[in-house]
């Protein structure tokens, strides 16, 4: 073991439905994956998906509330299918690239919109505006060997029990095993990685005090509330 100066930090980890915990070390979110949000955002369509990150401390546990973040006043949901990679490996074909995937969770891609307008019209980074503490509320991981792939079905997140996204997985440009095969190219995945896939239409603004609660049919919920 080295001689560290200070203790590491501990590992973040999210609980796997039927036992155990997936530990966290890198989020991966794809941008601009379904045609409706592009279009609400008022960005082109025929562009192709990209991708940005999170820290791996931005996770929140299912259920705990999420703190309103510093430097912003309009502090977006958006509701995303996130998967859990099992097995790393660089350049992955799209055909194998289902064997990678542990399980999947329904997550909330967090976002401080007037940051990212902000960056956007200045071309800067958009890590201030999507990777900051606590943008990562996660639900439970179901895995895989139990629920399958799922490629359709419904995508929803409800602010105070009002639907305000609504969509389905199978609107999503870049599929999980495109976006993986994709990513893949780009960095070497490994085990504890996840990749959020994209959000549909209907992003807007909460507010303290506000409970989201976001559902994917066939993967799970996650369920936040803003202090
Ligand atoms: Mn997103």
């Amino acid at each position: 073991m080295a001689d560290l100066i200070f203790p590491a930090p501990e590992a973040v980890v999210i609980p796997v439905s039927g036992g155990g915990f997936f530990p966290v070390r890198r989020i991966y979110c794809v941008g601009r994956n379904y045609a409706e949000h592009i279009r609400e955002m008022g960005n082109d369509v025929r562009e192709p998906p990209f991708f940005f990150g999170k820290p791996a401390d931005a996770v929140v546990i299912d259920g705990a509330p999420m703190a309103y973040p510093p430097q912003s006043s309009d502090l977006h949901h958006e509701i995303e299918l996130v998967v859990a990679i099992g097995k790393g490996g660089s350049f992955i074909a799209e055909a194998a690239a289902l064997d990678h995937v542990l399980g999947y969770a329904a997550g909330l891609d967090m976002t401080r919109r007037d940051l990212q307008a902000e960056a956007k019209k200045k071309g800067r980074p958009w890590d201030m505006a999507k990777g900051f503490d606590q943008s990562a509320p996660i639900g439970t991981i179901a895995p895989a060997a139990e629920i399958g792939h799922p490629q359709a079905g419904a995508i929803t997140l409800s602010v105070n029990g009002e639907v305000r996204q609504s969509g389905d997985l199978s609107e999503q440009i870049w599929r999980v095993a495109e976006a993986i095969a994709c990513l893949s190219t780009f960095v070497a995945l490994a085990p504890g990685d996840l990749i959020m896939t994209g959000t549909p239409a209907g992003v807007s603004a909460v507010e303290r005090g506000d409970v989201l609660e976001g559902r994917i049919a066939g993967v799970g919920s996650v369920r936040t509330s803003i202090a």
